[in-house]
């Protein structure tokens, strides 16, 4: 397994500010306080409870990954008009969310209208 290279933090940086990740948009943070969006993460992952492998990754390791996390195609942060649109949730696993995260572009890019969709 690769390590990750320890991240560099300035003088004075608050772990623990909004789930210790660093500075959150409060429109983020709210969606995810929500009820409402505890509720569609649940549907989301009900509906599709392995991961979509954006990254083509399991594929090619001929593996079935359950996926345990719900992203956000566009971020909520830059359309939170979309934060509860089901057509932008993506269900992956914590590997592949990490890559979405730090801003690998997937593989599979997902296309409104009628694309690969959860069964
Ligand atoms: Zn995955």
């Amino acid at each position: 397994m690769a390590q990750r290279p320890p991240l560099h933090r300035p003088q004075g940086y608050r772990l623990k500010r909004e789930g210790g990740r660093g500075p959150r948009n409060p429109e983020v943070a709210k969606v995810h306080n929500s009820v409402r969006w505890q509720r569609l993460r649940a549907a989301k992952r009900a509906s599709n409870p392995t991961c979509e492998d954006p990254f083509a990754m399991h594929e090619s390791s001929g593996r079935v990954v359950l996926a345990d996390q719900v992203h956000h195609i566009v971020p909520i942060a830059r359309d939170p008009s979309r934060a509860f649109d089901m057509d932008n949730l993506m269900c992956v696993c914590r590997a592949c969310h990490e890559r979405l995260e730090r801003g690998e572009q997937p593989k599979r890019v997902q296309e409104g209208g009628g694309g690969r969709k959860c069964s």
